[in-house]
């Protein structure tokens, strides 16, 4: 209520009158109640008026993949809060609910902020490709008759702030190699893909005195850690020599969510001691992190990471840093060789740490969820597994899979190409590696393209529509709902009566195959309905497989009856079938999905 109704009143307070709201996650989606109150006190709009004057312009961004992590008030705390302001909206209570309610659960049951969100916008989006294709199954229930691809949930993958993440040394490089033009604002594909004319063996410098910085501050760290824990001096001296800055350096660092699986590199202690403490190839670990103070598993496991580093075989290849932080992360993803990530996919929404890394010319090595699912190429760095998902009960065997490819990856490819040096000491494939990374990823997973999708995807439309909607008192945002409205009463009744079309007999790949659709539509008009014929592959269940949409066309009336028309193309062999739906139309309509009504019907 502060963030999204105080937000909002804050805002016009001081005279500040946006027309895109964008309500990123569900904790501000009370805001788009109090635009729709604004609306009301200000134009002498219905509810429903002011609803469609303002869910055009609003856009939900969700961030998570996981229903447990979305907040859902109890009626009575809704009760409590605000039986005050509902009936200033002019609705029911129990209408006010249905705003948070979710398909599936009990009524009244639980308000669910992201609910409300989706509800009034007409625009969402996960934070990367594979989040959105999530995101769309998961809200497949709102969207009853609809198949999950159609659910209007779209993807604007996440970027970073370069100016905020790469470090000062490689900033200086890329002043030099890639012209002053590199931070400045559409710095694309072909700014970034000079990375591959930078002289490799300074590349190979630069990023040494990173990693030589990232071991003394960890030095650092590590004995003020100890200090601070009243450790005795000799392991405080001993502190002073952990890591070598010439070594094969990993970082990984979380939030301690259990997804995140910070536990998983160790599930094979002995393996993983093998690859570290490898004489002529030894490799080191930088882990950072903090634990929310009630967070049990987060508080042991950094308990077992201390226990690690007492292990006098691991005590000068695993550092652990403790209150992960900006500044820390800094170091980390600006120091280290390889990113590592290893997530239960595909709970990793996007994740960020690791587009900071690349910025760095960094490699990232991480299971396939959030940026890198869409990101990786072998050219650019290490995919753990092949994108595969698994059941809950399957836990502890997919832990152990990908464990085991984790370490494959390090034994096979990851040490052995940089420990694989020319005469002058470089190490060419690695650096060949790095040069791809910051060529191909840097100009995509950035702010500055995060931000301009945005505005074409959503800002400017929005701001587009807000402005048709509100001209003339607000006339076409009223004819909508109220048009709306007509449409919601009729819809029962709005019937496919006939499908005429030859299915029986035997057809060519290529052939048109006339398709006559004739509809009861009650009150409203042809225009105010989509035709539509799905056609795909028919599977053993007699499902449509599949399929494409295509629109029929309005030919003539009979009597009350309409009928459309058109034809279906065949464009593939193999037992073929189509089903007709109707939906509802109007100009004004960001996409008639959003509407929720749908009518299917198949041919006898
Ligand atoms: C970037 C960053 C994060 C987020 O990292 P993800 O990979 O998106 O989980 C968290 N904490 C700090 C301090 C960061 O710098």
């Amino acid at each position: 209520m502060v963030l999204g109704i105080g937000g909002l009143r804050a805002l016009h307070e001081v005279n500040y009158h946006p027309t895109v709201h964008h309500m990123n996650e569900g904790h501000s989606a009370f805001m788009a109640l109090e635009r729709i109150l604004v609306a009301m006190e200000r134009h002498q709009m219905s509810f429903l008026d002011g609803l469609e004057l303002t869910r055009s312009s609003n856009l939900f961004t969700t961030h998570t993949p996981v229903p447990a992590g979305i907040d859902v008030f109890s009626s009575e705390l809704m009760d409590r809060y605000f039986s005050f302001y509902f009936p200033k909206l002019g609705i029911s209570w129990m209408d006010f609910l249905n705003i948070g309610w979710q398909t599936g659960t009990p009524k009244g049951d639980g308000f669910s902020m992201a609910v409300c969100a989706i509800n009034l916008s007409s625009h969402c989006n996960g934070v990367s490709k594979l989040h959105a294709k999530v995101s769309r199954e998961m809200w497949k229930d709102l969207y009853q008759g609809f198949h999950a691809e159609e659910v209007p949930i779209k993807s604007v993958t996440n970027g970073v702030h370069h100016r905020s993440y790469i470090s000062k040394e490689m900033s200086q490089l890329y002043d030099r190699y890639l012209g002053p033009k590199w931070l400045q604002p559409p710095a694309g594909e072909q700014v970034w893909q000079r990375a591959e004319s930078i002289p490799s063996e300074e590349l190979w410098r630069t990023h040494e005195r990173r990693r030589e910085r990232l071991v003394a501050f960890s030095r650092k760290r590590l004995v003020d850690q100890l200090k601070s824990r009243g450790a005795p001096p000799s392991e405080i001296q001993a502190a002073n020599e952990v890591l070598n800055p010439e070594t094969l350096t990993i970082g990984f660092a979380r939030r301690f969510a259990t997804y995140k699986r910070a536990t998983l590199i160790f599930k094979d202690l002995d393996r993983l001691i093998r690859i570290l403490t490898n004489k002529d190839r030894p490799v080191q670990l930088i882990v950072a992190g903090k634990a929310h103070p009630q967070d049990e598993p987060g508080k042991q496991y950094i308990m077992d990471m201390v226990a690690l580093y007492r292990d006098p075989r691991l005590s000068r290849h695993i550092v652990f840093i403790e209150n992960y932080d900006v500044n820390v992360a800094r170091y980390l993803v600006q120091g280290v060789d390889v990113w590592l990530n290893n997530p239960r996919r595909p709970l990793e929404a996007s994740g960020t740490s690791g587009m900071k890394a690349a910025a760095n010319g960094v490699l990232n090595l991480s299971i396939l969820d959030g940026w890198w699912d869409e990101a990786f190429t072998p050219e650019v760095g290490w995919a753990i597994g092949h994108g595969e998902e698994y059941k809950d009960k399957d836990r502890d065997y997919q832990d152990q899979v990908e464990a085991n490819a984790l370490f494959e990856l390090l034994e096979k490819e990851v040490v052995p190409l940089f420990y694989n040096r020319s005469n002058d000491g470089l190490p060419r494939g690695w650096i060949e590696k790095m040069k791809h990374c910051l060529a191909k990823l840097t100009p995509v997973f950035n702010t500055d393209r995060m931000v301009a999708e945005y505005h074409e995807t959503f800002y400017n439309p929005g701001n587009e529509r807000y402005r048709t909607l509100s001209a003339n008192n607000r006339q076409r945002a009223r004819d909508l709902a109220k048009w709306l409205n007509m449409v919601r009463t009729a819809w029962p009744n709005i019937r496919i009566e006939d499908i005429e079309s030859d299915v029986s007999s035997a057809h060519h790949v290529g052939e048109d195959i006339p398709v006559r659709v004739k509809l009861f539509l009650e009150r409203l008009q042809p225009q105010d309905v989509l035709v539509q014929v799905l056609v795909g592959r028919v599977g053993s269940d007699d499902q449509i497989i599949g399929g494409r949409l295509i629109e029929l066309q309005f030919v003539e009336r009979q009597g009350d009856r309409c009928v459309f028309s058109g034809a279906i193309r065949l464009n593939t062999s193999g037992r073929i079938g189509f089903a007709v739906r109707v939906l509802p139309s109007h100009h004004d309509l960001v996409s008639p999905v959003l509407v929720r009504l749908v009518h299917w019907a198949r041919p006898v």
